[in-house]
C-alpha cells in the first residue's frame, strides 16, 4: 500500500468517525440507525464484496446503515468540488444506486434510497425509485456492450476530469 493510499485511508476513516458521530449524524443529516457494515481499515463491523452475477456487477459500499425506512448506503466523497444546489454527480449516483441494488439482492432488505456525502457537507440522497433503476439497468447494459467492443467513447467535455485521469496516457480521447 502506497504512503498516499494510506494516508487516504486514514482521512477516509477520520471523516467517517467524525459523520457517524451523534452531533454530527443531526447536522449533516445522516439518518439514524444501526451501523452494521463499513469498508474501512480496523473496523469493528463486517464489510465484505457485494456480487450479484445476475446483475453482474459487484462493490463494496463505504457504509451500510438499517434506518425504519430500510437499509440505507452511504458513500464518501472526498471531492473538493462537489456539484451545485445539492446534486450529485452521475457518476456518483450510479455507484450509489449499484450499491443499492447489489444490498437489496444480496441482503433481501428493502433499500429506499443511497447517500453520497461530500466532504464536510450535508448528505445528498439519491433515491432508489423505479426510473432510477431503469437508468441503473440501462447503463449496466451499455457498459457491458462497451467491453465487449473493447471501447468506449468519452462522453465529457471536461480537460479537468481528464487532467487528472490515470488512464489519460492510452486514451485516445483524453482532452488537451
Ligand atoms: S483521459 Fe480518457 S478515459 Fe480519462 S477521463 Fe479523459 S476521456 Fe475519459
Amino acid at each position: 500500500m502506497t504512503v498516499l493510499l494510506m494516508a487516504a485511508t486514514a482521512m477516509v476513516l477520520a471523516l467517517l468517525f467524525f459523520w457517524l458521530s451523534a452531533k454530527s449524524r443531526k447536522r449533516t443529516g445522516i439518518p439514524a440507525g444501526e451501523v452494521f457494515y463499513q469498508d474501512l481499515v480496523g473496523q469493528p463491523f463486517a464489510a465484505r464484496d457485494l456480487r450479484s452475477l445476475k446483475l453482474g456487477i459487484s462493490g463494496r459500499p463505504d457504509c451500510l446503515i438499517r434506518t425504519v425506512d430500510g437499509i440505507v448506503p452511504v458513500e464518501l466523497k472526498n471531492s473538493n468540488r462537489p456539484p451545485a444546489r445539492g446534486e450529485v454527480y452521475p457518476n456518483h449516483m450510479i455507484q450509489n444506486l449499484a450499491y443499492c441494488a447489489l444490498v437489496e439482492e444480496q441482503l433481501g432488505e428493502r433499500v429506499p434510497y443511497g447517500l453520497a456525502i461530500y466532504a464536510g457537507q450535508q448528505v445528498r440522497r439519491v433515491e432508489f425509485t423505479d426510473s432510477s433503476r431503469r437508468w441503473l439497468m440501462h447503463t449496466i447494459a451499455a457498459v457491458q456492450a462497451a467491453r465487449l467492443a473493447r471501447r468506449a467513447d468519452r462522453n465529457h467535455d471536461r480537460r479537468g476530469r481528464c487532467s487528472g485521469c490515470g488512464v489519460r496516457d492510452k486514451c485516445d480521447q483524453a482532452l488537451r
